[in-house]
């Protein structure tokens, strides 16, 4: 059955709040309905007090109370009725209340216990929103998206990431190749312009390879400091990643690839081929000099200058011509 409200009009929703409930909101006719007016100063703190919850640092626990922040990280990530959206850490669901809208089924996941009892009140009566105990690091996200996705056209990760874990969740989520649409988050400024950055310049580096072989990143928005309780003393900013159908470059081996990308990122003062000679050994430097003019890429150039697509040509002759000293890990 589909939920009362999950097609979100709001003008479409207050008249059906109107009839369904006979009442009018406190505020002039402005009907509210509980779970998608989360994410205000004022809900927040009411839900905080009743709960009697308290913020764990430790858990990365910034919640929004800005809907206009809110509306534009659910926009971004393009949901309709035929879509699903895997919210990573919902809080007490202020983004939860927003997907709950725009989307067909919304899975959220939280790590902390004692959110739970919070977010089945709340959302209670809708019935395309599961609330999932657990940690997303260590969840069988293959068999969730089975599980809460099947059959729907598309799905988006959509959430206000944990900060002390956005890189390990976000490439989770690349690296285990789930069928994505796109991944609309809420991070730390300074990760999402190293995730996003071009060749050249001294934000780009093994992060900016490894997000965009997977995808092409969008910044959506800058964001205060002032939209969350508690404030993080760090910047935000919402980044869209939508997924590539395959790979930015067809590279033999990935696992290779990833290594040779670390390997010239080591030292960004150093040389491309000072820092490769760590990887392929001193007594390879010679053949490594000679492999690098042959690709067309000059050794004394550093690592940060390269394309994703000059990476993988650097990869394949490595591999190719079997320079590697330094064993898998
Ligand atoms: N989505 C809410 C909002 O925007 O107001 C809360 C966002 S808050 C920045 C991050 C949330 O992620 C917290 O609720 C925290 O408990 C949860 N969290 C932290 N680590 C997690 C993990 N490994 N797995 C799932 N949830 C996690």
């Amino acid at each position: 059955m589909r939920p009362r409200f999950a097609k979100w009009n709001r003008t479409e929703w207050i008249l059906k709040m109107g009839t369904e409930q006979g009442t009018k909101g406190a505020n002039g006719g402005q009907a509210v309905r509980p779970a998608s007016d989360v994410g205000t100063p004022k809900r927040t703190k009411e839900i905080i007090a009743k709960y009697g919850f308290s913020f764990k640092k430790s858990l990365g626990q910034n919640f929004l109370i800005d809907r206009n922040v809110l509306n534009n990280i659910v926009d971004a990530a393009g949901l309709d009725e035929t879509k699903g959206a895997l919210e990573i850490g919902p809080g007490i669901g202020a983004l939860t209340g927003r997907l709950a809208e725009a989307a067909g089924r919304v899975a959220a996941v939280e790590i902390d216990q004692r959110l739970i009892p919070i977010l089945n009140d709340l959302f209670a009566e809708d019935e395309h929103v599961s609330v999932i105990h657990g940690d997303v690091l260590k969840l069988d996200l293959a068999e969730l998206f089975r599980r809460q996705f099947d059959g729907l056209t598309g799905v988006s990760v959509v959430a206000n990431l944990p900060y002390y874990v956005t890189t390990p969740i976000l490439m989770k989520l690349l690296e285990e190749r789930l069928p994505l649409e796109n991944i609309v988050v809420m991070i730390q400024k300074e990760v999402a312009q190293r995730m996003a950055a071009k060749p050249g310049g001294k934000e780009y580096g093994s992060l900016s390879v490894a997000v965009q072989y997977y995808c092409v990143p969008e910044l959506v928005c800058t964001v205060p400091h002032t939209v969350f309780i508690p404030q993080p003393n760090v910047d935000s900013a919402v980044i869209k990643l939508a997924l590539r159908n395959k790979p930015a470059v067809d590279v033999p081996d990935e696992d290779f690839f990833f290594r040779v990308v670390q390997a010239s990122f080591a030292q960004r003062r150093k040389t491309l081929a000072n820092n490769l000679t760590a990887f392929v050994g001193k007594e390879n430097r010679e053949a490594l000099n000679g492999l690098l003019t042959g690709i067309g890429i000059d050794p004394v150039r550093r690592g940060e200058t390269l394309s994703l697509e000059e990476f993988g040509r650097l990869s394949r002759a490595l591999l190719e011509a079997n320079l590697s000293s330094q064993p898998a890990t």
